[in-house]
């Protein structure tokens, strides 16, 4: 027999729940009139017969629907919910259930855990539309970017900027060049705020400096590489 250990070796380590399901015995009927579970946690099939439970009639759609969604709920690892937490929804959701998942971005199993999905629903207030497609790995570069991004308008938009606000608004810009959300051409912006930075103080914080004066020269030479390679 396959231990879990086994089983789940090559799925993404999560530093907060780990990697492996974690076993609650909890494990209700979701055909049960009490029992309601995200969508994510459903197949188009339990839905239809669940709306057949409850009505007497059948659900008429295509057979293909029912194969469009496959739902891994791992037996056994229900948590239960705090419905006066959740945000207000159509349905309330009464159990969330370890998924087993396969990242979008890096194809990787990894699992949205029950006790992941409590927190994201009652604790950081997330609506239950939103779902988790990306392994944990994954969620985090896009989560420093969409940081960054925000920082970079919040400091391109202030009517009035320091030398501190110019270096952080230079270092945005450079590490959304670096993550190639913006294009080179945005070295531009940089270089302007190196040169204003420069000019606006004789003992400026020289390691940020340089730094961001090296990390310019890096994607120059990168910027001036790729030129040389599409001429060829
Ligand atoms: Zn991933």
């Amino acid at each position: 027999m396959i231990s879990d250990d086994d089983k789940f070796a090559a799925y993404v380590d999560h530093p907060r729940y780990g990697r492996g399901p974690r076993y609650t015995g909890l494990n209700p009927d979701c055909l049960a009139p009490d029992v309601s579970l995200h969508w994510n946690s459903t197949s188009h099939r339990e839905i239809a017969q669940r709306f057949q439970a409850l009505t007497g009639q059948t659900w008429r759609v295509a057979d293909q629907w029912f194969h469009t969604t496959e739902v891994k709920r791992i037996p056994g690892t229900a948590v239960v919910a705090d419905l006066t937490r959740q945000s207000r929804a159509t349905v309330q959701v009464t159990h969330y259930f370890d998924l087993d998942r396969i990242c979008r971005d890096c194809s990787r199993p990894f699992i949205f855990f029950a006790d992941e999905q409590k927190y994201w629903y009652e604790e950081l207030g997330f609506g239950l539309d939103s779902d988790c497609v990306r392994c944990v790995a994954c969620r985090k570069p896009r989560q420093v970017i969409a940081q960054r991004l925000k920082q970079y308008n919040k400091l391109l938009n202030l009517p009035v900027r320091g030398i501190d606000e110019n270096v952080e608004l230079a270092d945005c810009c450079l590490s959304l060049i670096e993550s190639s959300v913006f294009t080179p051409k945005q070295l531009q912006r940089v270089r302007a705020l190196i040169k204003r930075v420069s000019h606006e103080t004789d003992s400026t914080t020289p390691g940020s400096y340089n730094d961001l004066l090296a990390r310019v020269r890096v994607i120059e030479a990168a910027a001036q590489s790729n030129t040389r390679n599409g001429s060829q």
